[in-house]
């Protein structure tokens, strides 16, 4: 006999289970029963290319037994079982995706009160026991097993008889206490309540020996006997009548089987007939795993063939972009028994995965349609991944995406579709307009905004890094283009006012030129303009790259070195123009020094960072001083 102590982690969380006041204590039998229920799956699984393997399917079953004198319960099923050593490393350690989960929900919540609400496992069993003992017989080993732990100080593992296949686990109930009477787990209408309630639809027969009144043959008595009964009704979820299902249960599903706390955004449950026959039950979470974007988030969809779960995670059902997306496809049309990797290229699988990628698209437009606020809730937290699903791959699927995003609008203070946007447009209007910074207020405040507002056209705020190159890979919606507000090429003048700038410009070229050399030609132009409401300066692009595009590509890991094409410009109506040009007579030394301010004033304004930030304090001061 070897005794064993805790992973610290486990540690943690068998001391949360076993002080734990969470009062659904109840969930211990839903997490052990379902345990079972892989055991038995990972067994049907494995017979199924292991022809050693001798597996009656209808000999799969679980059994649920209680001993009140005792005071335990038995969980026993003819599953996979466990070796010793799966012993040691299954129950000693806490299972990988819950402990993630757990982690995640406590630093979130700081509760307790969230055991439970998400598959804890195992250890869930300390809950309302002070003695569990495993006695297990792995499909692996003709050797059993026993592993017996009274909490926290530990566990040990010895050899122990058992003739069947499977695991025994039994649960040594605690003593009752003032606020807690555990004795009520040892009642059979509990238990069979318990399993109706959180276990119904396990695939395998979940029995217990009930006790019934049977009439006496030729006689009005009635006499008690034990009678073997199967609790649960065997249908899984997915395979009852819509029409039957709660949403309680729907919920309860994804939380226990999906591991999230939190009930999801929306459920999906089809069952599409014809071609390609198959029944989905799928899941929009309404938060963002807290791992998705590293490599442990799960993708993917859990394949069932018949009933019988044929994958854990089919990636090929699901594309990408919507890789949240949690939940099961089950169809009688796969094969068993092709391999893995040949089922991901199969063409049921691709068409079913074609239908379920249009399904998700039209139920997320119909939230977006009819419940706004749940859909910005959801696009808070997904808008990225569906952003980056438009834009990534060249733009191939941005048609499918494009009308699922969401942008802030400066004249609707809130978010807006592109579809919306285009609708309000002004007759005259000749782009979308967007501008981009850091966030909604820095940007209401940028000068090149100004000139917009006063034409009151609608500018989407794009705060998001990746938000302009979706924009710039959507290139067109609706026969729209899209149109920075701090490109040069932003124009809002009309002819007149347009050839009058252009001689203005023109005119005071060689200004322009000393300028330009004043400021070592980080610029590529230096301009009057009219888009300047008030301001006396700003900094456009030229081109496709704007300054936020290349702070984006530039914050990247792999050290690329992007500059936009910049262009400084200032407000002819402003007093600075009238200065700058008698400067340019009078004292060229001067002018020198409002050039390099103007500039640094420019650059702060689009977020850029100066290179000489002292010698620019120090001119500022030198003028203020004068
Ligand atoms: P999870 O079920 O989330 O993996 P648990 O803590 O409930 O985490 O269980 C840990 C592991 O112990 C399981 O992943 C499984 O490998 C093993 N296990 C638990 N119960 C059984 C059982 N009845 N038969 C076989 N293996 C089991």
């Amino acid at each position: 006999m070897s005794n064993k102590e805790f992973k610290a982690e486990s540690k943690r969380l068998l001391e949360l289970m076993i002080n734990s006041i969470y009062t659904n204590k109840e969930i211990f039998l839903r997490e052990l029963i379902s345990n079972a229920s892989d055991a038995i799956d990972k067994l049907h699984y494995r017979s199924l290319t292991d022809s050693k393997l001798d597996v009656s399917k209808s000999d799969l079953k679980i059994r649920v037994d209680i001993n009140k004198d005792e005071r335990t319960i038995t969980i026993t099923d003819n599953g996979c079982g466990m070796t010793e050593e799966e012993l040691d490393n299954n129950l000693g350690t806490i299972a990988k995706s819950g402990s993630l989960a757990f982690k995640e929900a406590n630093e979130k919540k700081d509760g307790i009160d969230i055991i439970g609400q998400f598959g804890v496992g195992f250890y869930s069993a300390f809950m309302v026991a002070d003695e569990v003992t495993v006695e297990s017989k792995s499909i692996d080993s003709d050797k059993a097993y026993m592993w017996k732990s009274t909490g926290v100080d530990g566990y040990s593992i010895e050899p122990c008889e058992k003739s069947d296949r499977g695991t025994t686990i039994t649960l040594h109930i605690k003593e009752d206490t003032e606020d807690e009477k555990y004795s009520d787990f040892l009642e059979e209408n509990r238990i069979q309540g318990m399993i109706r309630k959180y276990s119904d639809y396990i695939r395998y027969p979940i029995q217990m020996e009930m006790q019934h009144l049977n009439k006496k043959e030729d006689s009005n008595e009635y006499e008690k006997v034990r009678q073997i009964e199967t609790i649960n009704s065997m249908v899984p979820i997915w395979k009852k009548d819509k029409k039957t299902i709660t949403e309680e249960e729907y919920n309860s599903f994804y939380t226990e089987k999906y591991l999230d706390y939190e009930k999801p955004m929306k459920v999906i449950h089809t069952s599409v007939e014809g071609q390609c026959k198959y029944d989905a039950l799928l899941y929009i979470p309404s938060k963002l795993p807290f791992n998705y974007y590293s490599e442990e988030f799960e993708r993917g969809l859990q394949l069932y063939s018949s009933g019988v779960l044929i994958m854990e995670r089919c990636e090929a059902l699901l594309p990408d972009y919507f890789a949240f997306v949690k939940g099961l496809v089950d169809s009688d049309d796969l094969s068993l028994n092709i391999s893995r990797e040949m089922l991901q290229q199969d063409r049921q699988v691709k068409i079913i995965a074609k239908n379920i990628e249009n399904k998700i698209r039209s139920e997320l437009e119909n939230v977006l349609n009819n419940d706004r606020e749940k859909y910005e809730a959801f696009f808070k937290d997904f808008g990225f991944q569906l952003k980056f699903g438009a834009y990534n791959d060249y733009g191939r699927n941005k048609e499918k995406l494009q009308d699922l995003l969401l942008f802030y609008s400066s004249t609707e203070k809130k978010m807006v579709t592109l579809g919306e946007y285009v609708e309000r447009m002004k007759p005259e209007q000749k782009a979308i307009y967007y501008a981009s910074g850091d966030s909604v207020d820095k940007i209401d405040m940028l000068p090149q905004v100004d000139a917009l507002k006063e034409k009151e056209y609608e500018v989407l705020y794009l705060t998001d890094n990746i938000d302009e190159f979706v924009l710039q890979t959507i290139m067109m919606y609706k026969e729209k283009t899209f149109q920075n507000v701090s490109a040069e090429s932003v124009d809002l003048d009309t002819v007149e006012e347009k050839e009058a700038l252009e001689k203005l410009n023109e005119e005071h070229k060689d200004l322009f030129t000393f300028m330009k050399e004043k400021i070592s030609g980080q610029v590529e132009e230096v301009r009057f303009t009219h888009r300047l409401k008030n301001h006396p300066v700003c900094l456009t692009s030229e081109g496709n790259l704007s300054v936020d595009m290349a702070k984006a590509i530039n914050a990247m890991p792999n050290n690329q070195n992007v500059q936009a094409r910049l262009v400084l410009e200032i407000n002819e109506k402003h007093e600075i123009a009238n200065k700058l040009k008698a400067l340019y007579n009078e004292d060229k030394e001067l002018l020198e020094k409002y050039t390099k301010i103007l500039y640094a004033q420019a650059k702060l304004i689009e977020g850029m960072e100066l290179d000489n930030p002292t010698e620019i304090s120090n001119l500022v001061c030198e003028l203020m001083t004068k």
